[in-house]
């Protein structure tokens, strides 16, 4: 990895003209408590300072929402057309665990075949991460996902009069090359960036006890009264789904045309604690209850992928516990495993 520095009165010019040259994604305050991804044509309306997890995952940018897959005609042969647009973009300003979020996205749609529509977009995007102060739910240096190491093309730290930048690849590099005055990190800016992570590492103030999660996670497993306890408020709304920055479910639908010519396979985001979601055939559903919904989803997010990625999906963001009307809080919850299991 190469480390650079961005000086202050260097880095406005650097980012306007990054904003000028590009489709340019960045956190724009939206009112008192939120801020939101979207584009930028101008350097003020850029803020970085937010302090409060952004509700808005940045995976939108490459797997909206909603999402026309493919467009087909039936006639004498069946055309099928792809739809999914894939420009250059930059992506300003996530911070490290939304990064580590990414990266998980990345190998989870290229596990076992390449998600087209998501690389598509994910080759075009840039993306230029900064160290941010955590939010009072942000837990990710338990989940040990506070730093990024990869996933990322520049990483800007503040030191005050400066940025130290990490550059991740050659993309990234070429951009420095290209639009900014930088100059190579040195002893004082190695000192400073060792400061400033010190500093940040202590200022998590929720912290989730992950020693020995993925064995007592299996002794609670099967107590149908803890997950009872557990899952007691859960309205069952999905919105900790909707907001998570690794949640990767997603519905595949037909919207035709009357005349049943013509028509758009549409893919939307879908969440595992909804009910309907596993209603099948013969109205059984495999996951009738919100305690065994709930208890899936943290399956999912504590312990399926560290079987198979080695490496949890749970980031530590906190945005499941501000959408959360109930106040359920994977964090105290992971907490819960743990007291459980030691009484
Ligand atoms: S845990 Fe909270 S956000 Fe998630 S479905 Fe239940 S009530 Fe909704
Ligand atoms: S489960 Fe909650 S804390 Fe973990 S990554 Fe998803 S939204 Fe963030």
């Amino acid at each position: 990895m190469l480390y650079k520095v961005i000086k202050k009165v260097d880095y406005k010019e650097f980012v306007s003209k990054l904003i000028s040259d590009f489709e340019f994604i960045g956190p724009v305050k939206k009112d008192i408590a939120t801020h939101d991804f979207v584009r930028i044509n101008d350097f003020s309306k850029l803020d970085i300072n937010y302090k409060r997890t952004t509700i808005a995952p940045a995976k939108k940018i490459l797997f909206p929402s909603t999402e026309v897959l493919i467009q087909y005609e039936i006639g004498e042969d069946i055309k099928i057309s792809s739809v999914y647009e894939a420009k250059e973009k930059i992506l300003f300003g996530i911070d490290a665990c939304d990064v580590n979020g990414l990266s998980f996205l990345d190998r989870f749609f290229s596990e076992d075949l390449i998600d087209e529509p998501y690389f598509s977009r994910r080759r075009k995007l840039t993306v230029i991460g900064i160290d941010r102060m955590p939010s009072k739910t942000n837990f990710s240096l338990s989940m040990g996902k506070e730093y990024a190491k990869d996933g990322f093309d520049l990483f800007l730290t503040d030191l005050k009069d400066r940025y130290f930048v990490r550059v991740g690849s050659e993309k990234g590099n070429g951009l420095l090359s290209k639009y900014a005055i930088t100059s190579a990190a040195g002893d004082e800016d190695f000192k400073d960036y060792n400061k400033f992570m010190d500093t940040y590492r202590k200022s998590f103030k929720l912290k989730a006890d992950v020693a020995n999660l993925y064995d007592n996670f299996e002794q609670v497993y099967d107590d149908a009264q803890f997950w009872k306890k557990i899952a007691k408020d859960c309205y069952s709304c999905g919105s900790c789904c909707l907001v998570c920055p690794t949640c990767f479910c997603f519905n595949v639908k037909d919207d035709m045309e009357l005349n049943l010519k013509k028509g758009n396979k549409i893919r939307e985001w879908d969440s595992c604690m909804i009910p309907e979601y596993g209603l099948v055939a013969g109205s059984h559903n495999f996951r009738p209850t919100k305690e065994n919904r709930l208890k899936q989803r943290y399956r999912c997010k504590i312990k399926t992928f560290a079987d198979r990625f080695g490496s949890n999906s749970c980031v530590g963001c906190g945005r499941c516990i501000e959408a959360c009307l109930a106040k359920i809080n994977i964090a105290e919850d992971i907490n819960s495993v743990k007291k459980e299991v030691s009484v």
